[in-house]
């Protein structure tokens, strides 16, 4: 099995629970305080390196106390940090982040950090790990440039192309041209398509579209509904297991991490996708994002799918 090279974010997520949301001007109560590593760079790098990757992340923290928290936790899980350096005078990206208690809904402010000044030079100086890799996987949580530069790089170094499109942004054709799997989860389908997801119907036309202008192939995530993936010549559904999600959080980057693996493993996409519906179905059985990740046992565990 060839390495995956991850270049995204790296946060730390500052989280409390508060019986209802705080309005404006208001100081209220809260409670159960967590401060965990956070970032989709991060849990989609834990998420490949659980399942049994060799993982390199390439990303930037701050120069304060809070990049220990990320990089602590990519440590404990096996990922190479070789190429996530600190930048001097920046913090690290920081989500602040209220759960409701009543509700278990949640509203999330960040403040990107260093993750914004992810440069195209700083992707370039990891060459190594693109060397060493046959799979790359890139989310939007970096400046534009950088990511194109990641892709550019991993199609010069023939290295499968992953991109998340999450947070959705427009994306242009240059880019999804530089895409060999493309995993939008349904609001991000619909924000790149205009069209509205209700079933697998509907996601497989927002594929088709997507799959147009990218020629590669398209995954349009359906959270329980497991996934719709469109190729050249039509489409497949394929189901998730039936089970009681805890928290939903994270369900995705266990998706696109457990992809890569198995992608790097030599196997096909169709049975990729397989198992990265069956860890983002397991990463709901947990709370948190990368404390939610699931181990080859945890798959294991799982019931069949539907
Ligand atoms: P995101 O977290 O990016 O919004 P999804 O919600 O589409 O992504 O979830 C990604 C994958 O996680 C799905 O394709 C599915 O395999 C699994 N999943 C998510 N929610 C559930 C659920 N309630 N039950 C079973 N599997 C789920």
């Amino acid at each position: 099995m060839r390495d995956i090279a991850v270049v995204g974010s790296l946060n730390v997520d500052i989280s409390v629970r508060v019986p209802r949301f705080v309005r404006p001007g208001e100081t209220l109560r809260a409670s159960g305080l967590t401060l965990g590593a956070g970032g989709k760079g991060v849990n989609q790098a834990i998420a490949a390196a659980r399942l049994g990757g060799r993982v390199h992340l390439i990303g930037r923290v701050g120069d304060d106390e809070f990049a220990s928290v990320p990089l602590g936790a990519l440590r404990e899980a096996g990922v190479d940090v070789t190429h996530v350096a600190a930048l001097a005078g920046m913090h690290t990206g920081t989500a602040l982040i209220t759960v409701d208690e009543a509700t278990g809904q949640n509203q999330i402010a960040v403040d990107a950090g260093a993750n914004a000044a992810v440069a195209v030079a700083h992707v370039r100086d990891a060459i190594s790990a693109f060397r060493a890799s046959s799979v790359l996987l890139v989310q939007l949580e970096l400046p534009p440039e950088t990511v194109d530069a990641a892709l550019t790089l991993a199609r010069a170094h023939h290295l499968r192309t992953l991109l998340d499109p999450a947070p959705a942004r427009e994306l242009s054709d240059v880019t999804l041209a530089l895409v060999d799997v493309l995993t939008p989860n349904e609001s991000e389908a619909e924000a790149l398509t205009g069209i509205m997801i209700r079933d697998v119907e509907s996601a497989a036309q927002a594929g088709a579209r997507l799959q147009a202008r990218s020629g590669g192939d398209i995954v349009v995530t359906l959270g329980e509904h497991g996934c719709v993936w469109v190729h050249a010549t039509g489409f497949e559904h394929i189901s998730a297991p039936r089970v009681r999600a805890l928290d939903t959080t994270g369900a995705g980057d266990a998706f696109n991490g457990a992809l890569a693996v198995t992608l790097a493993r030599g196997e096909s996409l169709s049975s990729a996708l397989r198992e990265a519906v069956r860890a983002g179905t397991a990463a709901t059985l947990r709370r948190g994002a990368a404390a939610a990740m699931p181990s080859p046992a945890d798959l294991l565990a799982l019931p069949d799918s539907r």
